[in-house]
This record gives C-alpha cells, structure tokens and sequence, in this order.
C-alpha cells in the first residue's frame, strides 16, 4: 500500500495517484545510466559502442547507397515487367 505524504491517505499498491488528494505518486523508477555501472562493465561498453559505430559507418558506406540503387532498379524491373505483360495481353 502506498501512503500519501501530503495526506496520510492509503492507497492501493498499483495507485498512480492519492485517491483522496490526487497528489500523483512518483515511483521511484530512476533511470539506468552508463555512470551508474562499474568502469570495467562501462569501458566493455565503450568497446562495443566503438565496434558497432565503425560497424554502422562501414556498413552504410556499403550498404546504404547501393540498397536504395538496388531498389531504384527492382522498381524499374518491375515496372518494365508490368509493361511487357500489359503489353503481351493487349496485342496477342
Ligand atoms: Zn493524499
């Protein structure tokens, strides 16, 4: 149960606010920070950061431009696909 500081009033455990005051209640969910872990776990981190950042640069030199070119491409495939068979079934 939670008991309200400005009124003393108890409320159930799941309230998100004092029933009798309506003075919200502020669970104490505090945020996990990097600053909040032991420095071998953080410089771990940094290690993995560093990795995946190169990884995510290398990859969208790679990966990016010729992904949307590749799609440019399929699209005009398809469309020219689309023709043909529009084509094919008009004039047989
Ligand atoms: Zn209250």
């Amino acid at each position: 149960m939670i008991v309200c500081k400005k009124c003393g009033y108890e409320n159930p455990d799941n309230a998100l606010y004092c029933n009798l005051c309506k003075e919200l209640f502020h669970k104490k969910e505090k945020k996990m920070t990097i600053a909040d872990l032991p420095p071998e776990i953080k410089s771990q981190l940094f290690d993995q950061k560093k990795k995946v950042e190169k990884g995510c640069a290398i990859s969208s030199l790679f990966s990016d431009v010729p992904q949307k070119k590749l799609l440019t491409i399929a699209i005009i495939i398809g469309a020219i696909i689309v023709l043909f068979l529009f084509f094919f079934t008009f004039y047989k």
